[in-house]
């Protein structure tokens, strides 16, 4: 291994961060990390017409989100165009790249022939020839050109770290441009220069990548550069096995951030897509993942992205947070019900932490807390109906109003413990001749709304009498309605 390890993410800012990207980053970061070793970040803005500041900026605030820090200073690829060109000089005066005056028509012409004829699609070198004189004379006539690289005779290895070596015949390649008419650098090119500069030693990316990879490694060669290590990750799919994509839903970073999936548990999933810890583990912290990482246990196979499958990890994250810590998160999301978010801060701290210790293991996202915990500070105004045909049968005004009464009896006996409350629940069941079950279920839909919630007697004990005489009586007047 080469001495110190350096890897690179290199988004491009013409989208938002998504699942491929991210996953992307977070295996180089691990990597990095294990390895004792630098990530650094490239921001790949050539191409002016689809790239924005915009975009730019939510890339480097998702990275931030994730928890994924770089070292050293960004590298803007656009600032190094100079340095692009440079090399590109290097390369003609070597003979490794030519001036190429095909017109786009012309190109396309041939492209069409090639295909009827059956033949690949390569250009066919027409420009290599042209002596110094011809060269002079069609610039002369300012005719526009652009530079290919001359792909060498014979063969190109790859030695991928995840998919074993790879012998690509170079006469299947071609030419490839590296300077566009408009003296910009293509990817092929910049890429290649960019990572040399920068002493990149592994490149860790998505397997689309993979056709590219003997094109940069030619110019290395080329170059007489050191060539830097590569693992071509597999691709994510969506459940139906096509490449996940926007047709598959959300797909960008901040869109699960607004839903209210942590980054932690995203970090966790993503790095579960094409890597395992082994042992049937899916729950593993970020410094026990550094510790084990190898690039060379990375599976082949592409990886299905599975929503349910981050739900639950979400849901394990949640459950296992502190209070403070998850109070604070909850409450940011309370900008999605701004009344809600009102009665949170007014029944204060205290409460919002009894609310979340009963609900937090029911919280796949943040943002069911409006749903599942809004009854602890807002009446129900509707009941869920199938919950209603369910558990509200003839019999339930009497139970409820019999149990508004044992309550208001108690009210001001000072006993209000979940015991006490469980007791005489179970006491006016029995007096009334009904299983408890039949006392329970037409109660918690009264009081909540639902059909589930967490424990009725813990539940109630939070409400607190007040609360819970009223939503009897609620129930009891929408009942009467029905
Ligand atoms: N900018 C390229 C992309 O977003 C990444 C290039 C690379 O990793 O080599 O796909």
């Amino acid at each position: 291994m080469k001495n110190e390890v350096r890897v690179r993410f290199a988004p491009s800012p013409t989208g938002h961060l998504h699942i491929g990207g991210a996953r992307t980053a977070i295996f180089n970061w691990i990597f990095a990390r294990h390895n004792d070793g630098k990530f650094l970040l490239r921001v790949e803005d050539t191409d002016k017409k689809r790239s924005t500041k915009e975009y730019f900026d939510a890339i480097l605030s998702s990275l931030k989100w994730l928890g994924i820090e770089w070292d050293e200073d960004l590298t803007i690829q656009s600032e190094n165009i100079h340095l692009h060109r440079e090399v590109v000089k290097r390369l003609l005066e070597s003979g490794s790249a030519y001036k190429c005056f095909c017109t786009p028509e012309s190109l396309d012409w041939k492209r069409k022939e090639a295909q009827k004829a059956k033949l690949p699609e390569i250009y066919d070198r027409e420009c290599l020839g042209f002596s110094d004189d011809e060269i002079k004379n069609l610039e002369s006539k300012n005719i526009p050109f652009v530079i290919r690289f001359k792909v060498p005779v014979g063969e190109t290895v790859l030695n991928d770290l995840i998919h074993g070596k790879t012998v690509v015949q170079n006469s299947e390649i071609d030419d490839f441009v590296i300077l566009r008419a408009d003296d910009t650098p293509t990817y092929q090119l910049a890429v290649v220069v960019d990572d040399h500069n920068m002493g990149i030693t592994h490149i860790i990316r998505g397997n689309d990548h993979l056709s590219n990879t003997p094109k940069q490694i030619m110019l290395y060669n080329a170059l007489g550069w050191a060539i830097p290590d590569f693992a071509h990750m597999p691709m994510i799919l969506g459940t139906d096995k096509a490449r996940l994509s926007k047709r598959h839903g959300a797909v960008s970073l901040e869109h699960y951030q607004e839903q209210g999936y942590l980054s932690d548990a995203i970090f966790n999933y993503l790095t579960l897509l094409g890597w395992s810890p082994g042992e049937d583990r899916e729950i593993i912290s970020r410094d026990e993942t550094v510790e084990r990482f190898e690039i060379c246990n990375t599976s082949k196979k592409s990886a299905v992205f599975d929503e349910i499958k981050l739900q639950w990890i979400n849901n394990q994250y949640i459950a296992g947070m502190k209070l403070t810590e998850l109070a604070g998160m909850v409450r940011r999301k309370l900008v999605q019900d701004i009344e809600l978010g009102r009665l949170v801060e007014e029944k204060g701290d205290e409460y919002l932490f009894r609310v979340l210790e009963l609900q937090k293991s029911r919280l796949k996202l943040l943002t069911d807390f409006i749903p599942f915990a809004g009854y602890f500070y807002r009446d129900p105004v509707t009941y869920d109906p199938p919950a209603i045909k369910k558990h509200w049968l003839k019999n339930t005004p009497e139970v409820l109003q019999r149990l508004g009464r044992v309550r208001l009896a108690m009210k001001d006996c000072g006993d209000y413990s979940e015991e006490r409350i469980e007791k005489d629940m179970r006491g006016l069941a029995e007096e009334m001749d009904i299983s408890a079950a039949k006392l329970i279920h037409p109660t918690r839909l009264a009081l909540t709304g639902y059909g589930v919630s967490p424990g009725l007697f813990e539940m109630m004990h939070i409400l607190g009498q007040d609360t819970v005489i009223r939503r009897l009586e609620n129930a009891v007047a929408y009942l009467q309605t029905l």
